[in-house]
């Protein structure tokens, strides 16, 4: 998906004298802000990352989360083609059917259950749509910070449909990275996990995690406990590195549904604005100009039917680089 805010801000998220890491064993609750997608009728999104708070959960650097959504009632997907630098981004639904095109050639339909990773270092641009099969749209967008080393990556489009695997109650989908027994054999440029999780009521599962990985739930639906804290539908649950095992416990009536991500902590700045990442404010003057000039940097989506989404005006003041508060 697209940042098509009108007027994206890039926080600057250094630590403030009032700040705190949590302490080793406790959960940082990250509640949402609601983002519109803009448009009279248009979708609105729950983004927990980026914000003042935390700026990453590993290389994990936006987090997303949409609907379920009558499309009948609020027109559903339609991005026309946009710009990524800097990072990976992840599609996944829990619900409806989105139409990818990019401009590597790529044509896919991405659906429940199924993992869409889009690489996006030098420049790729793409378009969503969800189709006319759609009627409720639902699910995550989550992008991916790539290390400086591979920054400029080439373009890349990869798929990959997990097996659900069961334990305690919970199917678990493992897109990215590996939990239990499952590998995900998708490549990415620094460790990451990516996992849905699907509680039925009463439900109690331990994972082993590596404790080297700094952890967060986002709860989609339901209520779930974890490691003892409870969190609501759209919070996300965050955990320092050094914990070796996460327990959820579904404490709601009916089923609940998490999306589990983690990565060591990434530890470069970056700016991030609009669609783009960089390393400083030249980076990103560069790609907008780039993006607006029609530059081969980012090639064309074949197949799209109308224009593509022009870049918001750049803030006059210079966009500063952002990066966790430092471990205590
Ligand atoms: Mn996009």
């Amino acid at each position: 998906m697209s940042n098509v805010e009108r007027d994206p801000v890039s926080t600057s998220c250094t630590r403030g004298p009032e700040a705190t890491e949590p302490a080793l064993h406790e959960v940082e609750i990250l509640t949402p802000r609601d983002v519109p997608l803009g448009g009279p009728r248009s979708m609105s999104v729950r983004r927990t990352l980026p914000q003042r708070a935390r700026s990453f959960v590993g290389a994990w650097c936006f987090v997303d989360h949409y609907g379920p959504d009558d499309v009948a009632r609020r027109g559903g997907m339609d991005l026309p083609p946009h710009p990524h630098t800097g990072l990976q981004t992840v599609t996944w639904l829990f619900d409806g059917e989105v139409e990818h095109r990019d401009s590597l050639g790529s044509h896919a339909y991405v659906r429940p259950g199924e993992l869409n990773l889009m690489t996006g270092g030098r420049g790729i641009c793409h378009s969503e749509v969800s189709t006319v099969r759609t009627t409720v749209l639902h699910g995550v967008q989550l992008w991916v910070a790539l290390p400086n080393e591979h920054r400029d990556a080439e373009r890349d489009f990869q798929r990959y449909v997990p097996s659900p695997i069961r334990k305690d109650g919970a199917e678990i989908r493992v897109f990215l990275g590996s939990l239990l027994q499952a590998v995900s054999p998708v490549r990415t440029f620094t460790p990451l996990l990516g996992a849905e999780l699907i509680l039925e009521p009463g439900a109690s599962l331990t994972l082993g995690v590596d404790a080297t990985f700094e952890h967060g739930l986002l709860v989609d639906e339901g209520d779930i406990e974890l490691n003892g804290t409870a969190l609501s539908p759209a919070q996300l649950g965050f955990l320092r590195p050094g914990i070796g095992s996460l327990t959820l416990r579904n404490t709601s009536p009916a089923r609940a549904r998490a999306v589990l991500l983690g990565g060591p902590p990434f530890e470069e700045e970056i700016v991030m604005w609009w669609n783009f990442i960089g390393r400083n404010h030249d980076d990103i003057v560069r790609a907008r100009r780039d993006w607006e000039e029609q530059s081969e940097r980012f090639g064309a989506v074949e197949g799209y039917a109308g224009e593509r989404l022009p870049a918001p005006e750049l803030p006059n003041a210079t966009l500063a680089p952002r990066r966790n508060p430092p471990s205590s």
